[in-house]
């Protein structure tokens, strides 16, 4: 199982996943020449797409969904408040309703030889959820856009191979930034993103020998820059009530604007 981030942060999301016979795209929030030249770049080809696994209907996330699923036909998942809410998209263009997919929050469900699990998150979005991936016997879960987390968010990051974890803000940058008032409260609210720091905390509870990969994304153009988010990830691992020192995993940041490096779990 391989996956990379084709693009990630408050400007557009995609991240590509494979196993080899099955390859699915996590959101369409960019360009969709840029997720066709990203997904080019991992040697595979837009027709080789199996599915487009929707978080929700924000903008930065479902931004090319209408392009690519009139050009490719390629089927889009999604929970049923989440389909509604694209459904009323009016940017996205016509869409072909005959290639939308329920799915349930804690129902996995396959696409050939992967399986996949969505599981409920905080956000200020009709049904978001984020996405756990599973194929002979490796896992890979996608969890942005998360105002916050619970025991329930850890059990479904539990045993992963590799991650995709938001890191949306420093706090302090978000308060004294230039953000107006009613749109820093959302952002630090229950159902906004969740900050380094706290990024930091929830991996202390998810880290274990096995843990391959840690990708930090979605992070907030104004509020966060990768030097930052990576520092206080990995201090917040240094000081947690875990075994564990800072460089005995490896932690990426994801970029904004460029794809990164092909992971393999
Ligand atoms: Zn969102
Ligand atoms: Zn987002």
């Amino acid at each position: 199982m391989e996956f990379c981030s084709i693009a990630s942060g408050s400007s557009g999301n995609c991240t590509f996943t494979s196993t080899g016979q099955t390859t699915v795209l996590v959101d369409a929030g960019i360009t969709g020449k840029r997720i066709a030249e990203g997904v080019n770049a991992q040697d595979r080809k837009m027709e080789e797409v199996d599915a487009i696994l929707v978080t929700h209907e924000h903008i930065d996330h479902i931004r090319s969904l209408g392009v690519l699923s009139r050009k490719y036909h390629i089927p889009i998942y999604a929970t049923g408040g989440t389909l509604r809410a694209i459904t009323c998209c009016s940017s996205l263009g016509k869409l072909d309703f005959s290639l939308f997919h329920e799915v349930r929050p804690d129902e996995t469900f396959c696409i050939k030889d992967l399986s996949i699990r969505p599981f409920r998150i905080c956000h200020d979005a009709a049904e978001p959820v984020g996405y756990r991936m599973s194929s002979q016997g490796k896992s890979f879960a996608v969890a942005t856009d998360m105002g916050c987390y619970d025991d329930y968010i850890v059990q479904n990051l539990t045993g992963l191979d590799g991650i995709l974890l938001e890191s949306n803000h420093d706090v302090n940058m978000l308060q004294v930034g230039p953000y107006p008032y009613p749109l820093k409260r959302r952002i630090l609210g229950e159902k906004g993103h969740l900050s380094n720091e706290v990024a930091g905390k929830l991996l202390c509870d998810i880290l274990h020998d096995n843990m391959k990969t840690i990708l930090l994304g979605h992070l907030s153009k104004e509020n966060n820059y990768e030097a930052l988010a990576y520092a206080t990830v990995i201090s917040e691992i240094a000081m947690g009530d875990n075994p564990y020192k800072a460089d005995d995993f490896p932690v990426l940041v994801a970029s904004r604007d460029h794809p990164t490096q092909r992971f393999q779990l």
